[in-house]
């Protein structure tokens, strides 16, 4: 902003309070900003849209976080989509979207200059303690670090996308998330340049691997869709019937052990210390801890979303509601219930070498490739090679997993003889945004 005349004024109060004392500061005739989508930040710029414009301020705000804006797309039946697939087409029938246009080289200043709160004032650094430590290790944040991150997955990860994605073991994906839930880098950005490189031939043979990866900036956008029309999805599953879902009733230990890795199922304990240190999770592993919390533990999903949301740095209200949802089984499109991973199968088939576990898990690091995802298993001889008593240096599983999947799908019965009930369109009252 310096670099065009221009400075970055900070405030902390009540949005339309804060607004209103910088208009009178500086005269301003005009309010600018970009769209968030969460329901709360709607309604409230709403109001805020309403109140300026009462008193004649032009106000125009823009979409910079999606591809399209969530209301742009509805089935010929002119309802939202619950199903991917036909979404994605719909979608990408839509590109090219806009190109961003370049930074302006000036920004007019005003008379006189509000002032700014210093931003030590905020206080945002955690201290006491600095827990901060392993997130400084894996993020750069800001603008120039997306691109950063952009360019690199550029380079060495989108023509092997496809192959990669699904193994925690590799750095396989574009880790872009944070930096596009935080807007420093937008959908658009990373969408033209993919498609330049899909456009020149350069990915030689491997588009494919690049369109696989469009698909996945396109299940953002799909979570963004469902929340738009269903703003009920972080609290309420869309599928009604699992109102009814008969979760455990006493989960605040089997909680616990899951979010301080500790379940004594290694790749569910190496994706919840990832997250822990880090503040990410692989999204494969992702949909496995969901998975184990959900049918394993019988732990309600929006307890898994909660954590989530205080824990990870790309926590953004539409894609972690969606995905729990999918996971759970109560979702849009979602996965069926009844399809429960088996964490060891998982580990084996997507971190075959156990190095994924070894690096999180490090007590179990000596112990041979084909034992490190069910430790259990493992001779007295093997155990004491790799220096583990099991129950002491690392827990013995907290479920025996035939047993929970048969619960769980036990449990899946007693609400699955009525037809699947997807909530219809609410008609969101702020459409018109
Ligand atoms: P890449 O594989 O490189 O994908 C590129 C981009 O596409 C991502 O940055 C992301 O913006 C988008 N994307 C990829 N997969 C998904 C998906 N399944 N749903 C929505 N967008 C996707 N993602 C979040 O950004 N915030 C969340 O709070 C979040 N919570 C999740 C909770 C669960 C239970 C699960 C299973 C998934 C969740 N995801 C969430 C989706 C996904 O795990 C992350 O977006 C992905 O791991 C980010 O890493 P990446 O940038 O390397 O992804």
């Amino acid at each position: 902003l310096a670099g065009v005349g221009s400075r970055l004024i900070l405030r902390q109060g009540p949005t339309a309070d804060i607004l209103d004392s910088l208009v009178a500061e500086t005269g301003a005739g005009a309010v600018v900003w970009n769209r968030l989508y969460e329901p709360a930040a709607i309604r409230r710029d709403i109001a805020i849209k309403a109140s300026l414009t009462a008193r004649g301020l032009r106000v125009s705000s823009f979409n910079a976080s999606l591809l399209t804006e969530p209301s742009t797309l509805a089935t010929a039946s002119g309802t939202p989509y619950r199903v991917y697939s036909p979404f994605w087409r719909a979608c990408a029938a839509l590109a090219p979207f806009g190109r961003p246009d370049p930074a302006p080289g000036a920004v007019p200043a005003p008379e006189h200059w509000p002032t700014s709160d210093p931003l030590a004032a905020l206080d945002l650094l955690p201290t006491r303690p600095d827990w901060s430590g392993g997130l400084a290790e894996r993020w750069t944040p800001g603008e120039a670090g997306a691109a950063a991150r952009l360019s690199a997955f550029l380079q060495d990860g989108l023509a092997h996308y496809k192959t990669r994605r699904d193994r925690p073991d590799i750095d396989g994906t574009a880790s872009l998330s944070p930096h596009l839930h935080w807007g420093e880098i937008g959908p658009r950005q990373v969408w033209h340049a993919v498609s330049e490189l899909i456009g020149s031939g350069a990915l030689s043979g491997r588009d494919a691997q690049a369109e696989t990866f469009l698909k996945e900036l396109v299940w953002r956008e799909f979570s963004y869709h469902l929340l738009f029309h269903f703003p009920h999805l972080p609290d309420r599953p869309l599928d009604e019937r699992f109102a009814a879902f008969p979760w455990a009733r006493e989960t605040g230990d089997a909680l616990r052990a899951w979010q301080r890795g500790r379940t004594g199922y290694p790749i569910v304990d190496a994706g919840m210390r990832q997250l822990w240190h880090t503040g990410w999770m692989h999204n494969r592993v992702r949909m496995i801890v969901a998975s184990f919390l959900t049918k394993h533990l019988l732990v309600p999903w929006q307890d898994g979303a909660a954590w989530f949301w205080d824990t990870l740095v790309d926590a953004d209200l539409a894609s972690n509601s969606a995905s729990w949802q999918w996971v759970a089984g109560c979702g849009a499109d979602a996965a069926p219930y009844f399809r429960v991973f088996n964490p060891i199968l998982q580990g084996e088939k997507f971190d075959p070498l156990g190095t994924y576990v070894s690096r999180w898990v490090p007590e179990l690091g000596d112990l041979p490739p084909h034992r490190i995802h069910s430790p259990w298993e493992a001779s007295a001889g093997e155990l004491a090679d790799a220096g583990i008593r099991l129950g002491t240096d690392y827990p013995a599983p907290m479920v025996d997993h035939l047993t929970a999947r048969r619960r769980a799908l036990a449990a899946f019965e007693q609400i699955k003889r009525e037809e699947p009930a997807v909530t219809t369109d609410p008609r969101n009252p702020e459409l018109a945004l």
